[in-house]
């Protein structure tokens, strides 16, 4: 009975023990879950609006309100526009699109189809001829003024004489020809295809006397030498084509990418032609507020009468605004007056945006300062120390035009009666112009006649800079100047040629005995003599990989004779070397300390000899012969603690 009741109160602790036990786990466990909510209810995060956005909104509420302008008549059909329509889309070069409003309303390209089909006309029948039948002067007139300059030429491809004869020297005899190539190339342009407006079309041809005056008179001058009406209609349909505001800065982001589409990456007009579309965009563009809008607004432009104004900044952005109301000038008085918000606001003013290149060098200092990674005895050393200097160490930085490149070149000259060897490093410049390439090539090629040793590093995605053949009118390199893309061996190269100048002779291939090793440093005779079994020897031809990166780890070596490289590949698939083991050196003990695999690849750069000293062995060390093995890791730390320091004395020298 009494063995019950116990084996009752027995049974009911143990109860109570899971029970409790249980009670703490179901805690836990809830606690778990309570932790757990937060990451599954976080609440979704408001979006971040770009400022940009915010801008274009503000701007959008602002203007929205603004009543000034009427909407085109001379057009009938043109008057269909509603007022109120307004839309702002900005496009950057590389095709970020920030808008607002009714920026998907179809409306008619209008007058911004001139620039475009400048460029068609430019590329199908040359500069010579176009700039033979049309001028480029702003006119100062109305924009469908029937005026020529006194040699016979419409003043500019802008007003309707210039654009009607632009239009005549596109590809094709006949309307449709033309308006075939005018609608792909538009299409290139905005990255789909467009169509007609033939409503519009037929409206203008209808009442479109003035123009067909203007055509007749261009016959009558002979810039057009046969009948002009077939290009006249292509010139209606090409001003009747429909976009919308995004497609319209779409064509300006196209501009500004150099002609190529930012998303389809399409090529919609040669490179060069861009620059004179753009010039006459910033003369004649904005009919006769052309002066003003330069002045205030400062950007290359076009506008419509259908209410389009499109404004491209070169390299950076385009800015679209459609709003039918044209003021008194013609131009949109919204798009107007957003866009000098917007130029004042963002500092896009073409003349205001030029930042000076002082920032081109990034960092400058000598081989006294830094040191390239190849290990050398202390006399190399010591005679860099005091020569260094002489060798010159120049990181380039960002784009580099004509400015940016004579800055640097100015440096270059000034220190090059003192130089030895120059090394200029253009990982940090992401592009150069075929003229920064073009006056380095030439000053590299000039500092290296004079016998300086010159090395560009790092330059294989300029190609420009890295072209050989652009080099001398001679187109003879100088064997003192050379491309590496591993800037440790190019500072190598010229510290041994520095070396070398000063009567030095590499000593470090001379073979070292074992008690001269780094490894071994402090160890008595006897524990030498006790160890020395327990290592093996090991030899390698030059070339031999020893150890590839990612293998597994089971030995250390200790060179005897002989030159290693320790080879990093990059991300980029070039290679980089962190170092390089000279006899007396040991290599592979970091993956002994961690048991983690090679990080890095060992090449023999020479036939090397060396002693392996095994995973296994340094491990029974421990047991064995602790105060060997205490002295053998006293030794590693101590080497890579000097190489730390080297490494850390890098990094401050680096952003001196
Ligand atoms: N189609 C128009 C014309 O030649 C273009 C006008 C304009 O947008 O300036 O009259």
């Amino acid at each position: 009975m009494e063995l019950a009741v116990f084996e009752r109160v027995d049974r009911l602790q143990s109860f109570r023990h899971v029970a409790v036990r249980g009670f703490w786990n179901v805690r836990i466990f809830a606690l778990f879950l309570l932790r757990m909510r937060p990451l599954s209810s976080i609440p979704a995060k408001m979006p971040i609006s770009s400022p940009i956005q915010t801008f274009l909104e503000q701007l959008h509420n602002q203007y929205k309100g603004l009543r000034e302008g009427k909407v085109a008549s001379y057009i009938p059909d043109l008057m269909k526009a509603d007022p109120d329509w307004f839309g702002i889309c900005v496009v950057t070069f590389d095709g970020q699109v920030y808008e607002v409003g009714d920026t998907r309303q179809p409306f008619t390209i209008q007058s911004i189809s001139k620039p475009l089909a400048y460029g068609i006309a430019l590329e199908d029948s040359g500069n010579e001829k176009v700039l033979s039948k049309i001028w480029m002067e702003p006119s100062g007139e109305a924009f469908n003024s029937i005026s020529l300059d006194p040699s016979g030429r419409p003043l500019n491809p802008m007003i309707n004489a210039g654009a009607i004869a632009t239009t005549g020297l596109i590809r094709g005899h006949t309307t449709e020809q033309k308006v075939q190539r005018i609608l792909e190339v538009f299409s290139d342009y905005v990255g789909h295809e467009l169509e007609i407006d033939e409503s519009v079309c037929r409206s203008e041809s209808e009442t479109g006397h003035r123009n067909r005056a203007i055509a007749y008179m261009l016959r009558n001058f002979d810039v057009f030498t046969d009948d002009p009406m077939p290009s006249l209609e292509a010139y209606f349909k090409q001003c009747s084509i429909l976009i919308h505001c995004r497609d319209l800065a779409f064509i300006g982001a196209t501009l500004a990418n150099d002609g190529v589409h930012p998303i389809t990456a399409r090529r919609a007009v040669g490179s060069a032609h861009i620059e004179s579309m753009l010039s006459v965009m910033a003369s004649c563009g904005m009919y006769d507020a052309a002066g003003e809008w330069l002045y205030s607004v400062g950007m290359p432009a076009k506008s419509g009468v259908g209410g389009g104004i499109l404004a491209v900044l070169p390299g950076q952005l385009a800015v679209a605004v459609f709003s039918p109301p044209l003021d008194e000038r013609g131009n949109s008085a919204r798009g107007i007056a957003v866009c000098r918000e917007l130029s004042t606001r963002y500092n896009l003013h073409l003349f205001n945006s030029v930042m000076p290149s002082r920032s081109v060098i990034r960092h400058r200092c000598t081989a006294a300062q830094v040191s390239s990674n190849r290990s050398r005895p202390a006399e190399e050393i010591a005679l860099l120390n005091k020569y260094g200097q002489s060798i010159h160490l120049i990181e380039v930085q960002g784009q580099v035009t004509f400015g940016p490149a004579e800055r640097v070149i100015r440096e270059l000259i000034a220190c090059a009666d003192s130089a030895f060897a120059m090394i200029l490093d253009f990982s940090r410049v992401p592009q150069m112009d075929a003229v920064a390439s073009q006056i380095f090539l030439e000053s590299l090629a000039a500092l290296a006649e004079k016998g300086l040793w010159i090395h560009v590093t790092r330059s294989h995605h300029l190609p420009e800079l890295s072209c050989k053949s652009q080099l001398m009118p001679s187109n003879t390199p100088s064997v003192r100047l050379c491309w590496e893309e591993d800037a440790d061996r190019a500072l190598e190269f010229c510290e041994n040629r520095l070396l070398e100048s000063l009567g030095n002779r590499h000593c470090s291939s001379l073979a070292v005995s074992m008690e001269n090793c780094e490894l071994f440093e402090n160890l008595s005779p006897d524990e030498l003599k006790l160890l020395s079994p327990m290592l093996s020897t090991r030899s390698f031809a030059a070339g031999d990989v020893i150890f590839e990166e990612g293998q597994a780890a089971s030995e250390m070596l200790i060179i005897l004779q002989g030159k290693v490289s320790v080879i990093l590949t990059l991300p980029n698939g070039f290679t980089y070397r962190v170092n390089t083991c000279t006899p007396g050196m040991t290599f592979g003990e970091m993956g002994l300390l961690d048991r983690s695999p090679r990080s890095a690849t060992v090449r023999a750069d020479t036939s090397i000899l060396a002693l392996s000293l095994s995973a296994e062995v340094f491990e029974a060390l421990l047991n064995e012969h602790p105060l060997i093995y205490a002295k053998l890791l006293g030794n590693i730390s101590r080497h890579l603690a000097i190489r730390l320091r080297k490494r850390n004395a890098e990094v401050i020298n680096s952003h001196l």
